[in-house]
């Protein structure tokens, strides 16, 4: 993350120096007054580095764990908004008389699209934090996420523009017109280029099947194009019989290895909400669209004496996707699967380890919260006793890879630190990034 830390500040800090570089304005009144108009431009530049964190840019995404990257992009926008509020909140603090700038039946143009621009921000923070209070569907929220960032940050480069001040030489400014069109560029990008390429690479879906635990397994191969190169354990962006120009794709890892014959690729769907509980219900020839891969959770690449696997409900399906790779590249290391679910009749992926198995050195440990009567097997959550009783005694030397509920993630990756693993040794795909 030390990467993406620096590229935020670098695009956060260098318009804000260029700003400072040059000579103080004329109409400057007051340090308090300095101090807004720092809070101002601040908050504008980091309105308009958050578009770039999400956009889904691939030299962006890989610059650290999406769901990090996604988090700090939520904590960045609450503290972008603060800043935005800070800036008029100072000015008025200062001097009561400049209230009259938020009167929008007085106040010039320009002075009321900084004061919608921080209406929009307020807004789009308030329905982020609070999307699950609200009870907001994720389609319509993210549409409306959209809409009012690209809103507040027109609106404040507009009031950012007409005041001037700061940016009344012609090069200060010429950097400022440059980054906002930069920020409105990405935008432009992540909701209209982007899927226009994609309208380009078509998918077709060839077969739904269902899986144990209200999941399926959708295949798709790619129509007229060479599909999607990958690494086992990444994820992509799945839109299934819409337009990629609507807010209604997901994420979902591949399940199936890389390679398969046809470009074909497969997910493994656990019905949870709206759109996912509809995915038995799509047919065959339905037409989508696979944006990817992204991500950092995979075995490629990592020189380790065997992986060990710790994979809670529906956190099989990436973990589907290395082992089957292990067993193409006809790996002989020893490795270990836990393997956690609720009950047995409905644990997911539960047959494909089995058969698995007989292809690679893979131990597997069952772990049921609500095991059948007889049952010898673990029972109950994965904790740290289990792990100290099943992990390889040499664990140190393994990479994990866990996934799960976000619960299970945080208390199994604590333990394994606890055990010994080095922290570089321990990968965690959450599924939630929102
Ligand atoms: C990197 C990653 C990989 C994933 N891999 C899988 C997988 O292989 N199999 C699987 O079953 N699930 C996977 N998920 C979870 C899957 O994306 C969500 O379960 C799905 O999006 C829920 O959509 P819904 O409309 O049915 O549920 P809803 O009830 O609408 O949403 C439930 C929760 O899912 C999340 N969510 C909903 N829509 C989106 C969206 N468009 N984009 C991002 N998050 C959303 C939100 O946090 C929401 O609160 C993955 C998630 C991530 C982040």
């Amino acid at each position: 993350m030390r990467a993406f830390a620096t590229l935020y500040l670098a695009l956060v800090l260098t318009p804000l120096a260029v700003v400072l570089a040059g000579p103080v304005p004329a109409s400057v009144a007051g340090v308090w007054w300095a101090v807004a108009m720092g809070a101002g431009f601040a908050a504008l530049a980091m309105m308009g580095a958050q578009g770039l964190l999400t956009a889904r840019i691939r030299w962006v995404s890989a610059l650290g764990p999406t769901d990090r990257i996604f988090r700090w992009h939520k904590y960045l926008g609450i503290a972008a908004a603060l800043m935005v509020v800070a800036h008029p909140a100072i000015l008025v603090v200062d001097a009561p008389l400049r209230l009259v700038y938020l009167n929008p039946f007085v106040a010039p143009g320009y002075m009321t699209a900084g004061l919608a621009a921080v209406v929009a921000m307020l807004l789009l923070v308030v329905t982020t934090v609070g999307r699950k209070w609200f009870g907001l569907r994720h389609e319509g929220w993210r549409l409306g996420h959209d809409v009012l960032a690209a809103t507040a940050i027109v609106l404040a480069a507009v009031h950012v523009e007409r005041v001037r001040y700061y940016l009344a030489d012609p090069l200060r400014h010429a950097v400022w017109v440059a980054c906002a069109a930069g920020w409105v560029g990405v935008i432009v990008y992540a909701r209209l280029v982007r899927p226009a390429l994609l309208t380009r690479k078509p998918w077709r879906v060839v077969g739904v099947h269902r899986e144990r635990g209200d999941a399926w397994t959708v295949s798709l191969v790619p129509e007229g194009h060479a599909g999607v190169s990958f690494v086992p354990g990444q994820f992509a962006w799945l839109t299934l019989g819409r337009t990629p120009f609507s807010a209604g794709d997901h994420p979902f890892s591949f399940s199936s290895r890389p390679g398969l014959p046809d470009g074909r690729v497969e997910f493994t769907i656990k019905e949870l909400g709206d759109s996912t509980r509809a995915t038995g219900a799509v047919a065959p020839g339905t037409r989508a669209f696979v944006d990817g891969p992204y991500g950092g959770f995979t075995t490629s690449g990592i020189d380790a004496p065997g992986f060990v696997f710790i994979a809670g409900g529906i956190g099989i399906a990436p973990i589907l996707s290395m082992l089957r790779a292990l067993v193409e590249a006809r790996d002989t290391r020893h490795h270990l699967l836990i393997h956690a679910g609720g009950r047995w009749d409905r644990l997911t992926g539960r047959e494909t380890v089995e058969g698995i198995q007989l292809l690679l050195d893979l131990q597997v440990v069952t772990v049921l919260e609500d095991p059948p009567p007889v049952w010898d097997g673990e029972r109950g959550r994965v904790d740290r006793a289990m792990l100290a009783r099943q992990l390889p005694h040499d664990v140190h030397r393994y990479s994990c890879f866990v996934c799960g509920p976000p619960g299970m993630i945080r208390d199994v990756v604590a333990d394994l630190r606890d055990l010994g693993v080095p922290e570089g040794q321990i990968h965690a795909e959450l599924f939630d990034l929102f």
